[in-house]
């Protein structure tokens, strides 16, 4: 029982306390609330793995509610994207619900407040609102208006609602205490005048509910027994029990907000503002760029919902802030991936490879393990010919005893295939090599069994077949950033960390079998990395993301 306790988080514990109180476990509902202003991003995944977790945990329902009271901002679009994220992420959601559904509940709850003589309309500046607020040691001062009498409010509220009023010239604002010791709580703004078409109610309202408003009824009106939401809005707490008292049937189940501390990665950003800046400039191609940290971005890039749910879980959760590590996410999907991908041979930065003892006109098609961590994946064929490419990196005419690839005079494994050895190489007017002789003992083919197959050379090429390969575009992504807070320089704009190579386009080869790969298959290239099929593929051309490298060229760079 200790044992597990321990292994529970801090919202779990809560939970745990509030079913040992009595609360009754089918009373247990959670809630997503996305704001369909932007892309979800790998922070709303903890969220939602968060949410949907404890929906699992505890059998509860979920709700999916978009939180869309700022008609300036949100789209459909948005609203479509938001739950093709969550549905490909591998969880579901009870109800799909809408703060705007509510939007005449929280009117007529609103005119029963100001019928208590509870909230009232202000019609000053928001400059002189802002004045009349106090600091956090000194109190705020009352506007001229709060003693309206409630006929007054009542005529003023309506001719909000109808349109009557400029935007900008009037709020509702609760009537609570300019001198509370919580700056929310200085009487703060209900409804806001937005002359704005919405996307769900057209042009039904002219008046729309802030945040703190909706948010805690909308939690009441759903019955959601704990409404998990970031650091941010602790401060916010007082106010949304405030809200929920003034309604409040005590038959009825009471929400609970409590707080966690939002994920943050390194070597990236994460508001969507500032995605949606990277997005509007054009410094990215969208918002599924695969070097954006939004869920479309990596889903492009080749993560799979099993990586971004164990990075998930594995970060957990915090009470305080503080950033994760971008190469945890690095490394869950190379943990995927490297049980799930099947292996492939692909040439980024080629040179070419004679076998001078090799018949001019044979092809071989020669046996391949699909994936050696994986004894289901079976095999497939790959085709061999007196003429290869392979990386010109592995290439060397001379090189110390450290450097186990080719080089003059030395053998070499080709993967697959057979042992070669270097015996001269042709160079152009730059010096550059252009083309390697080599031999090859033909008695070494892998798998057959003879004594020279099982011969051991230092080193393993991969290689394409020049006859055979097909080229493709590949796509090398690194970060986005160069700085590991991008966001985190005062009066620095973030944009200034843009890496300016975080995008390199290289003609590769890769072996026929990818011919028929289609749209987001993911493969090991061999001894390069992990790369997905990308949607701008088309019959005649292939076009890979390279997801994640092999080995981490990144923490070398900075060393
Ligand atoms: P952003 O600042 O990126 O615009 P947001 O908080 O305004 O994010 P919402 O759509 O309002 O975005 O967020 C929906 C839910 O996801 C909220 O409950 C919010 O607290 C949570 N969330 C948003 N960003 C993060 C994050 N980085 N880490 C954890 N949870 C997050
Ligand atoms: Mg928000």
């Amino acid at each position: 029982m200790s044992e597990e306790k321990k292994s529970l988080n801090f919202l779990e514990q809560i939970i745990e306390e509030d079913l040992a109180n009595g609360l009754p476990k089918n009373k247990l509902r959670f809630r997503f609330p996305p704001e369909p202003n932007g892309y979800l991003h790998i922070g709303h995944a903890a969220s939602i793995c968060l949410n949907f977790g404890l929906g699992l945990k505890y059998n509860a329902p979920v709700n999916l509610r978009f939180d869309d009271t700022n008609p300036a901002k949100e789209e459909q679009e948005y609203v479509d994207a938001i739950k093709q994220d969550i549905k490909w992420l591998g969880f579901k959601w009870d109800k799909e619900l809408y703060s705007s559904d509510y939007f005449q509940q929280l009117y007529d709850w609103a005119v029963q407040l100001i019928k208590e003589g509870k909230a009232y309309v202000d019609n000053q500046t928001s400059e002189q609102i802002a004045q009349q607020k106090g600091t956090p040691t000194e109190a705020g001062t009352n506007s001229p208006n709060r003693n309206r009498t409630v006929e007054e409010n009542l005529t003023l509220f309506l001719k909000m609602k109808n349109g009557e009023f400029e935007e900008g010239s009037h709020v509702l604002r609760a009537k609570i205490d300019m001198a509370h010791t919580n700056m929310h709580m200085r009487d703060p703004i209900m409804y806001r005048i937005l002359k704005k078409h919405h996307h769900r109610t057209g042009d039904d309202w002219c008046i729309y509910p802030m945040y703190d408003w909706t948010h805690g009824e909308s939690d009441y009106i759903e019955q959601i027994s704990h409404s998990i939401c970031t650091l941010e809005f602790r401060s916010h707490r007082d106010l949304y029990d405030w809200y929920i008292d003034q309604v409040y049937d005590p038959l009825k189940l009471r929400p609970k907000q409590r707080e966690f501390a939002r994920r943050n990665l390194s070597y990236t950003v994460m508001s969507k503002r500032k995605l949606l800046q990277l997005v509007e400039e054009g410094v990215v191609s969208g918002w599924d760029d695969p070097r954006m940290p939004t869920i479309s971005g990596l889903r492009r890039r080749g993560y799979t919902p099993a990586s971004i749910r164990t990075f998930s879980d594995t970060a957990g959760i915090s009470k305080r802030d503080n950033v994760t590590d971008v190469a945890l996410l690095e490394y869950c999907i190379k943990d995927d991936l490297n049980k799930t991908a099947p292996r492939v041979m692909a040439v980024l930065n080629p040179v070419k490879v004679v076998i001078t003892n090799y018949p001019d006109n044979e092809e071989e098609w020669l046996i391949a393990d699909n994936n050696p961590e994986d004894e289901n994946a079976g095999t497939r064929k790959v085709p061999f010919s007196k003429e290869l490419y392979i990386e010109k990196e592995d290439f060397r005419e001379e090189a110390n005893k450290k450097f186990f690839r080719l080089k003059l005079g030395k053998e070499v494994r080709l993967k697959n295939a057979y042992i070669i050895k270097a015996e001269s190489c042709i160079k152009n007017e730059n010096g550059d090599v252009v083309e390697i002789h080599c031999t090859y003992d033909k008695d070494s083919k892998s798998g057959s069994g003879t004594e020279a197959s099982k011969r051991k050379v230092k080193g393993t090429l991969h290689w394409v077949s020049i006859k055979h390969a097909i080229k493709a575009e590949v796509r090398v992504y690194d970060r986005l950033f160069t700085d590991e807070a991008p966001d985190g320089h005062k009066d620095v704009d973030f944009k200034t960390f843009l890496n300016p190579n975080s995008l390199n386009v290289i003609e590769a080869f890769v072996e026929p079998s990818l011919k028929t790969a289609k749209n987001l298959d993911r493969f090991q290239f061999q001894r390069l990395g992990y790369f997905c099929v990308d949607k701008d593929t088309t019959e005649n051309r292939l076009v890979f993301n390279r997801t994640v490298p092999l080995r981490d060229s990144w923490a070398k760079k900075s060393n």
